[in-house]
């Protein structure tokens, strides 16, 4: 009987346009012959920018409004996936799988039905002065320690589908808050990335607010204050290498693949949980907003199972669509209620099954401030909506695909405004999305400086946090 084993790579903060492949700053040659191999979906979304969130969603399948995991936790405590939803684990390991998982976790309880390993850390001497290593570096060093040795001893008795969940490029938030504020850039030798054509935010005003005053509830935002032009391109290097780190341990995983004899009967796919801000608008991580750096995820499919080799897949996708299309491709009964598409159908065609829209949500990071958001892109166009202010977004990506004018208060969009508008009702319907009658919090303290995140003083909406 035919194999099929499917190994997951999982990433953390790593945005669609951030990657060489995509005609950006970052290399990852190991993710490059993933892509090379198999077939690159173009236009993926998660749908939530913020791990947890997004990772209880493709996890089970479900929008974050269903699985009511709306946060990272801490202030807005989560309410656990229940014992009763499916989760991808739980339909594979019923179906004969054995489901391992390595690495970064931070699921909500989506994970149930997989083995996972203990979430440790191995220590590792820095290799570059200006690119310290943290824990999320050295919880990688370890989860591609324990995914090698498991890989180099598994027999193929039973199918495999085996998650190896790294954490980094997101080591860049840790080396935000060792290089806040005011500071000199630590040299290196290497290429200094040039800045994104939206680096310059000359539209702020025309924003809705959650996005104006993303300073005040984002500390690693607010540790931008004072950063020069310089700083925000050695950001970009920093963000680059350690993706490198992180594309170095596909490779080791791989090389276990081939030596384990599992390579030809393995589908590989490999996405992120939300992208990174990557300096657009000099904003940096991700939160609060939905734009496309942050929203906007890279999806592969690779190997042998894939039928098209280096296609790049034009249509929409979201990583909702993951858990429909892996029990498609392994002939496993997709659950009823699932919030994605199959699309499977492109391991054989390379085209991708038509849609009408995709949409991705916000709500909160910690509970501190909440500033429910959505967004929906139908097209070449992408609506978003705050309830805080009634904030409105229109953009046309076909002719402005960095987002840097909004066009919700042009006259001449008003009428595809109105069908954004209708569209996001539509789903809102649909889904049983509360959306509209969610409350919004984020105290005036936070909605008071000048405009400009460079304007921002002192601490921010996590009073608390320990991150300051
Ligand atoms: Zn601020």
């Amino acid at each position: 009987m035919e194999k099929k084993n499917i190994l997951i790579f999982v990433l953390d903060q790593l945005a669609w346009r951030a990657l060489d492949i995509h005609g950006g700053f970052a290399a990852a040659p190991n993710i490059a012959k993933l892509a090379q191999d198999g077939v690159d979906v173009d236009e993926c979304y998660c749908p939530y920018p913020l791990c947890q969130p997004s990772r209880a969603s493709f996890w089970t399948g479900k929008f974050s409004h269903r699985n009511r995991v709306w946060s990272n936790g801490r202030k807005w405590k989560i309410t656990e996936i229940g014992e009763d939803v499916p989760t991808l684990g739980s339909v594979f390991s019923e179906h004969g799988y054995q489901t391992m998982h390595f690495g970064k976790k931070h699921d909500g309880g989506a994970l149930r039905g997989f083995w996972c390993d203990e979430e440790k850390e191995k220590w590792i001497a820095d290799e570059n002065p200006a690119f310290p290593f943290n824990m999320d570096t050295y919880a990688d060093a370890y989860t591609v320690e324990r995914s090698v040795d498991y890989l180099s001893s598994y027999s193929y008795e039973k199918p495999l589908m085996m998650v190896v969940d790294l954490i980094n490029p997101h080591n860049i938030c840790g080396w935000i808050g060792k290089n806040r504020g005011v500071h000199d850039d630590v040299p290196f030798s290497g290429a200094l990335p040039e800045l994104p054509p939206n680096y310059h935010f000359d539209d702020i005003a025309n924003r809705p607010i959650p996005v104006q005053y993303l300073c005040c509830s984002h500390v690693r935002q607010s540790q931008t204050v004072g950063w020069t032009d310089m700083n925000f391109r050695h950001y970009l290097a920093a963000y680059s290498y350690y993706l490198g780190i992180a594309d170095s341990y596909i490779g080791r995983v791989l090389e276990a693949l081939d030596k384990s004899g599992g390579r030809d009967d393995t589908l590989i796919v490999l996405f992120s949980d939300h992208g990174d801000n990557i300096t657009s608008r000099q904003s940096v991580t991700k939160q609060v907003t939905l734009y496309e750096e942050v929203v906007r995820v890279p999806l592969i499919f690779s190997g042998c199972k894939v039928g098209r080799k280096g296609v790049h897949v034009k249509g929409l996708a979201s990583l909702l669509d993951l858990f429909p299309t892996l029990c498609s491709y392994a002939s496993i009964p997709v659950p009823e209620g699932l919030d994605g598409m199959d699309i499977s159908s492109i391991f054989s065609s390379g085209d991708i099954p038509k849609r009408e829209y995709v949409e991705s949500e916000w709500f909160t990071e910690w509970g501190y401030t909440i500033s429910p958001g959505r967004m929906i892109r139908s097209g070449q166009w992408k609506y978003i909506r705050y309830l805080e202010g009634d904030g409105e977004e229109l953009y046309d990506l076909q002719h402005d695909p960095y987002e840097m004018r909004n066009l919700a208060g042009v006259a001449e969009y008003f009428a595809k405004k109105e069908m954004m508008r209708a569209l996001l009702a539509k789903h809102l319907d649909k889904t049983d999305d509360p959306f509209l009658s969610l409350n919004w919090k984020a105290s005036p303290k936070w909605r008071s400086h000048e405009l400009g995140y460079q304007c921002h003083r002192g601490i921010t909406a996590p009073e608390d946090t320990e991150e300051q």
